[in-house]
């Protein structure tokens, strides 16, 4: 099972090393002045490299594929990789990666050296050229081309370095051979069909005296072809990928339940199982057994409560299941906004027991408020599991007199009845989960479907593939390697390893080195999934949760002033100007105020009834001007529901839903 990983115990002072002494030096050459970087040129090149093989005359066009397919060790490799953001941290990215891969090998790995093996490679490179310019234009003898003064070629760096030009990058990802699979090395075309631009091989070199790294990768190709919808059909045999959440009050039974249908299914083996039996009968917490496959963490088990989002896949007859089992203690819910925002569709489990359902359902129980957030979060279809059902008897009345309060009110919150099934479950016997109940008690009421037939009839929804890439960060941890891995689901678009992607905010680009999908290497992954990206080129420490990945092409806003249209729930304190909120959107979390009341809508027209408004009460609807602390990555509404939708809570509990409509600046 994929479960976020918890990144709080991370030791950062790792990376801090690195960054100081290559990051801290980096922006002071290539930011402050031709001569400083002409100083660190000078002082590199000066040292004669020990040990540094002569480099060719020319750089040499051959296949990537040669040198980098040498029979690298992982470790090897993971080096290789660390030395090439580092050499790219310091010579941007007009070097050819080639050029860079070459070097490295040759300076065993050592940084330093094959920084020096590259400048001097391409300062004579670039003396070669210009001196074939200038023969051919009669200025210059070749002679008089070898006393060139350092300071002459000193700042040519600089310039490489802040040009930012955009070219291929990345390099093979193990395991994924990107010119084998006819990926380019990225090239900036735009749109995911983009066709390859057939630039002549080596002759591009000779053809262009400044050469840059597009100009010996173009021969490449660029990104094969992909069809993604039609890819995205073959791949999972045929099935459609279906997010689902798990919400529901504490202690309803939520991990027992999919814990439990996890283990019929077969996901769990028996041995593990048994695992888990021992040991919860140990801790003198046996019923929990079941929740334990979801509940992973030492400190949830402790507690006996859900913390974190769980995730882990399942199949059903005609779909790839993504099981998302969000926790149902009130200090947690922001964990389940999370799980929520990236969800398609929900199953809400209710404790059937004596009081237990009114406990949930009444004000301060999560029944209420999960259901309200799923289908503000964009959720129209929900299964209610009935649970603990053994407790009652397996009575229809109280199975009836559930659906009775939970039916009303799920209407109010916006679901449409015939979105809503309910099945009468029992977590712990396993009954009405994978097939349905033989047991009389039952059978003789409900002839209905089990839980996995129910989630199996869900209407799988569109899939955003034609739009640009969107991915919203829901935890970033380091990789074993040089790089490190965001995980998120992807909103819109699709994106294959070697893509360069841009981070907003905090305005920084990266390169994907590889692309997990439920803990296995793809090549690429479109809307819908759930992913691990393993990048690099960037700062672990500048991407937190809640950044959102997207298309350099066609890049995401970051704000922090927004209007927007919001449905205010059941508050007990009128919203003012100047109000404090805790803005929540896909995985952010971010302190805001509401900057300014601007008009009170008709909830259904949506025309203002009232400008200027002094307060906002329960259950009204308003355009508002929000302004968060610090900036986030917003879409409008109409352009990207996913992206355009917010809820707001106060004090612990939910008070509005929302939908950007402007976004500021
Ligand atoms: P969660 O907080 O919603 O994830 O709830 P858990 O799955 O941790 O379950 C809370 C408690 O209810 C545990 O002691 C379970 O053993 C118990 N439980 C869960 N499902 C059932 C059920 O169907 N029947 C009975 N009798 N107990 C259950």
């Amino acid at each position: 099972m994929a479960r976020h990983r918890n990144v709080r115990g991370y030791n950062y002072d790792e990376d801090f090393e690195d960054d100081d002494l290559y990051g801290q030096s980096v922006e002071d050459d290539y930011c402050i002045s031709p001569s400083t970087a002409a100083q660190f040129i000078y002082s590199r090149r000066d040292k004669t490299p020990s040990g540094v093989e002569p480099v060719d005359e020319e750089y040499d066009t051959e296949d990537p594929k040669e040198s980098t397919n040498r029979q690298l060790s992982g470790l090897d490799q993971a080096r290789l990789y660390s030395c090439l953001d580092h050499m790219r941290e310091v010579l941007g990215e007009a070097i050819p990666e080639q050029m860079m891969i070459d070097a490295v090998l040759r300076s065993n790995f050592d940084v330093e050296k094959a920084l020096e093996v590259v400048l001097e490679q391409d300062r004579k490179l670039d003396l070669k050229n210009k001196s074939k310019e200038k023969v051919a234009s009669g200025e210059m003898t070749k002679d008089s081309q070898v006393s060139r003064s350092e300071s002459e070629i000193g700042p040519k760096v600089a310039r490489m370095t802040i040009s930012g030009k955009k070219q291929t990058m990345g390099f093979e990802v193990p395991g994924v051979t990107a010119e084998e699979n006819g990926h380019s090395f990225h090239t900036p075309q735009k749109g995911p069909s983009s066709e390859d631009v057939p630039v002549a091989g080596s002759s591009v070199l000779e053809a262009e005296p400044n050469i840059t790294p597009a100009s010996v990768k173009k021969p490449g190709k660029s990104k094969p072809q992909i069809d993604v919808k039609a890819e995205l059909e073959k791949r999972q045999g045929g099935k459609q990928l279906l997010n689902l959440v798990v919400i529901g009050h504490v202690d309803a039974g939520k991990s027992t339940l999919m814990g439990h249908l996890l283990y019929l299914l077969g996901n769990v083996n028996k041995r593990t199982m048994h695992k888990y039996e021992e040991e919860s009968k140990k801790a003198g917490k046996a019923s929990f057994a079941y929740a334990w496959v979801l509940d992973e963490t030492g400190e949830e088990r402790e507690r006996g409560v859900t913390m974190d989002v769980g995730m882990t896949k399942f199949e059903t007859k005609t779909k790839v299941i993504t099981l998302m089992d969000a926790p149902g203690h009130k200090d947690f819910i922001p964990n389940m906004i999370t799980g929520a925002a990236q969800a398609d569709v929900a199953v809400l489990v209710v404790d059937a027991s004596t009081g237990e359902f009114e406990a949930g359902f009444e004000t301060g129980g999560q029944t209420r408020e999960h259901g309200l957030l799923v289908r503000s979060l964009g959720v129209t279809q929900l299964v209610v599991a009935v649970n603990k059902m053994d407790q009652v008897n397996w009575q229809e009345e109280r199975f009836q007199e559930i659906i009775g309060k939970l039916g009303q009110f799920l209407k109010q919150a916006g679901f449409k009845e015939s979105d809503v099934a309910y099945i009468p479950t029992s977590g712990l016997s396993g009954e009405n989960l994978i097939t349905k109940s033989q047991s009389s008690e039952l059978t003789k009421w409900y002839q209905g479907l089990c839980l996995l037939e129910q989630i199996d009839s869900f209407k799988s929804p569109q899939r955003a593939t034609e739009k640009p890439f969107r991915l919203c960060v829901s935890d970033v941890f380091k990789d074993q390697g040089s790089g490190f891995c965001v995980t998120g689901k992807i909103e819109a678009g699709f994106v294959q390893t070697g893509d360069r992607l841009l981070v907003m905010p905090p305005n920084e680009t990266c390169t994907t080195k590889g692309i997990t999908l439920h803990d296995e290497p793809i090549d690429w992954a479109a809307a819908g999934d759930h992913v691990s990206l393993t990048l690099t080129g960037m700062d672990i420490i500048k991407v937190n949760v809640g950044c959102v990945f997207c298309d350099p092409r066609e890049p995401i806003k970051a704000c922090t002033r927004f209007k927007a249209r919001i449905l205010i729930f059941n508050i007990e304190i009128p919203i003012t100007k100047g109000f404090p909120v805790l803005f929540h959107y896909q995985t952010v979390s971010e302190p805001a105020t509401i900057r300014r009341l601007i008009s009170i809508l008709h909830k259904s027209t949506g025309e203002v009834t009232k400008k200027k408004p002094k307060l906002l009460t329960k259950g009204q609807n308003a355009l508002v001007e929000v302004e968060t602390q610090r900036p986030v990555a917003l879409e409008l509404y109409k352009d990207f529901k996913e992206l355009g939708r917010f809820m707001l809570r106060y004090s612990g509990s939910t008070i509005a839903a929302g939908v950007v409509t402007e976004i500021k600046g």
